[in-house]
């Protein structure tokens, strides 16, 4: 998809000796586009109602078919490991995918090596909160699919737990976004009751622990009494550490996302969160840093309460309110998209946008929605490049648009974060 923004990369498309058109590879002088020729051979809607197919953003066949890669890397605890990384200005959250297209030829080299050797495993490494260096934790990514076409490497990648780098340990330079880092491992400690190692173990068979709905809860309130009864507690305590409490308070607030794609698992729902509100980039880091499922939930209840308007970049102008985002992809409402130059955006879909303007025609060449034509939008005071409208003639919703992050701010309206944890730890 076309790069505004960086004229570089612009010149580097121009280079490409083929476009890659909804995942189908197709000469680039093969004349007008043909809006009726494409995607013949994908079930793209629901044939009864029209409704466009969540699960294909997800693949990101744009980028053609690649080569699937076996294996599931899981690290224990504190493990430390020596291990390459990519910084990127991009955030991805255990569980959700990266996609990558290497078009540097140093880059793609070292990629390709570190394959070779049956490597599957790297660090996704981004910008801290002043974008002034890189940030301490990051994300092991493993590779499940891989591809050489062209002289560009693909490659999709997935997160799977967090990490640390070790303060002072080098951060070596390999080529280009590439390092070599030292990290250890931050696994996510199990899920139990905070005060459930105070508990007598006569009562603790009355006492369910791991509730999964919140309205459970009101039968446990009787064994809640007599166990805080001991300590200086008051009973409600309870509340404040309880995960399930903090879940219904999310899926509540998200119900307008539909809840069929939103995980229910306390952790998964987390960083579902974290992945996908409409957080400022400090915000995200922040909740990166946490130690335990139960911080972050409770972290995203408290953003949750802060009014947020998706504005430009650079003037600040309205682009739109979060309550036009919505989901179009299984992956959620922010996903990561790769372009044919190797820059990933962050994509945010929303139904409705003001203060735009569409620069150029519509095209369908490598469509990160498979169906929809794409049209580069820019801010109507700045020019800045916002994102690009996507459209279709057959397909439900017929119109919406995917906002680069790199293009939108997150403006929060009062009370700033710090009054509000102040606020709850008074409680
Ligand atoms: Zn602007």
């Amino acid at each position: 998809m076309a790069d505004p923004e960086n004229q570089d990369n612009d010149q580097d498309d121009q280079n490409f000796p083929m476009e890659i058109e909804n995942g189908h590879i197709t000469d680039s002088n093969s004349g007008p586009e043909d809006e009726s020729s494409d995607d013949e051979n994908i079930q793209l809607a629901n044939s009864d109602t029209g409704e466009y197919d969540r699960d294909i953003p997800t693949t990101h066949g744009y980028l053609g078919k690649l080569n699937p890669l076996s294996g599931y890397t899981i690290f224990e605890d504190g493990d430390q490991l020596h291990i390459l990384a990519i910084y990127t200005d991009t955030l991805v959250f255990p569980g959700f995918t990266l996609p990558l297209v290497l078009y540097n030829y140093d880059e793609n080299r070292v990629m390709q090596n570190f394959i070779k050797e049956n490597n599957r495993v790297f660090v996704l490494l981004c910008a801290n909160s002043a974008y002034s260096g890189i940030y301490e934790y990051g994300v092991t990514m493993e590779i499940y699919e891989t591809k050489q076409k062209r002289g560009l490497l693909h490659i999709k990648a997935r997160g799977r737990q967090r990490c640390r780098r070790l303060p002072g340990s080098p951060l070596e330079n390999v080529a280009s976004r590439i390092r070599l880092v030292t990290v250890r491992i931050v696994a996510e400690p199990a899920i139990t009751s905070p005060l459930q190692d105070t508990q007598l173990l006569a009562l603790k068979n009355k006492r369910k622990w791991a509730i999964k709905n919140y309205s459970e809860l009101s039968r446990c309130k009787v064994y809640r009494r007599y166990h805080t009864a001991q300590y200086p507690f008051p009973f409600w305590i309870y509340d404040m550490n309880e995960v399930s409490y903090y879940i219904k308070v999310l899926l509540d607030a998200l119900s307008s996302y539909g809840r069929e794609y939103i995980p229910t698992d306390p952790e998964k729902l987390s960083y579902w969160f974290a992945q996908n509100y409409q957080l400022s980039h400090e915000e995200r880091l922040q909740l990166l840093s946490l130690k335990t499922t139960l911080e972050r939930l409770k972290l995203e209840c408290i953003f949750l309460k802060l009014g947020r308007l998706i504005c430009c970049e650079n003037c600040e102008v309205l682009i739109t309110d979060p309550a036009q985002v919505f989901v179009m992809s299984k992956d959620g409402i922010q996903s990561n998209y790769v372009n044919p130059g190797g820059h990933v955006y962050e994509t945010v879909t929303v139904l409705s946008a003001t203060n735009f303007q569409l620069v150029g025609n519509p095209s369908k060449q490598f469509s990160w929605f498979p169906g929809y034509a794409w049209t580069v939008m820019q801010c109507t005071f700045c020019n800045k490049h916002l994102g690009w409208k996507f459209t279709s003639n057959n397909l439900n919703p017929k119109e919406f648009f995917g906002l680069a992050k790199s293009g939108f701010k997150i403006l929060c309206q009062t009370p700033t974060i710090q009054e509000d944890l102040t606020a709850s730890q008074e409680q």
